[in-house]
């Protein structure tokens, strides 16, 4: 078990995520699904150039409401992360300068841009919790768990299916995101032409 702090480079960047785009705070599932997207094109390049082995099995992103648990689950089946790679990749944000940008800038798309992209959960979390497990071969699963502030937990866990789940727990404040028409609505917006075909509750948006 690891436990640390992340590392960015202004005091704290949790409060300048929130603050941002108050008005565009959908903006954080487009992330995850676009996250997920990514994870399973690289699986398949991965597997063309016979890096990744065997059977892919079906390639699908799975979003689901627990109403009761106040989460919203976004699930993919791709490349997913070793320990190294979750530290590397979600632990270490580099973002100097980032408040400056930020209120330079109030623009929705610059989020994306500008590797934040994960992080826009926080938006309306007030806990994000990651599942994964990478599709190279010998490498356990990991847990990684966070709960807005500076400070995350870290550690293997047993995970038998390859790739990555993204467990948001949703704050007071964004409860219309545990609502079924809600959401619905927001992928029928931004997921209409994905190169993954994603399931809402396991319909095919
Ligand atoms: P970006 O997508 O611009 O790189 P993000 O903050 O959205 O920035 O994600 C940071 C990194 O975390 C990704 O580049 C990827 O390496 C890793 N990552 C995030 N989500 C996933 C996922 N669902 N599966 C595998 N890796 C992921
Ligand atoms: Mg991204």
């Amino acid at each position: 078990m690891q436990k640390g702090q992340i590392r960015v480079q202004t005091e704290n960047i949790f409060p300048i995520i929130k603050k941002f785009l108050y008005s565009e705070h959908e903006i954080f599932l487009r992330e995850l699904i676009s996250n997920a997207t990514d994870a399973t094109q690289k699986l398949k390049t991965l597997s063309s150039i016979g890096e990744a082995k065997g059977d892919l099995g079906e390639l699908r992103i799975d979003i689901a409401i627990d109403a009761a648990e106040k989460t919203l689950t976004i699930t993919d089946r791709g490349v997913g992360m070793t320990s190294e790679e979750v530290d590397k990749y979600i632990n270490q944000v580099a973002f100097s300068g980032a408040e400056e940008f930020l209120n330079k800038y109030k623009d929705a798309n610059i989020i994306g841009h500008f590797g934040l992209g994960f992080y826009s959960a926080f938006m309306v979390s007030e806990k994000v919790e990651i599942f994964t497990k990478s599709f190279r071969e010998d490498t356990k699963g990991v847990y990684w768990s966070c709960d807005g502030s500076p400070e995350y937990e870290l550690y293997e866990i047993d995970k038998d299916d390859r790739g990555t789940k993204i467990v948001l727990h949703i704050n007071e404040e964004s409860k219309e995101f545990l609502e079924a028409d809600r959401v619905r609505g927001i992928l029928e917006r931004f997921c209409r032409f994905q190169a993954v075909p994603i399931f809402f509750e396991d319909k095919q948006i």
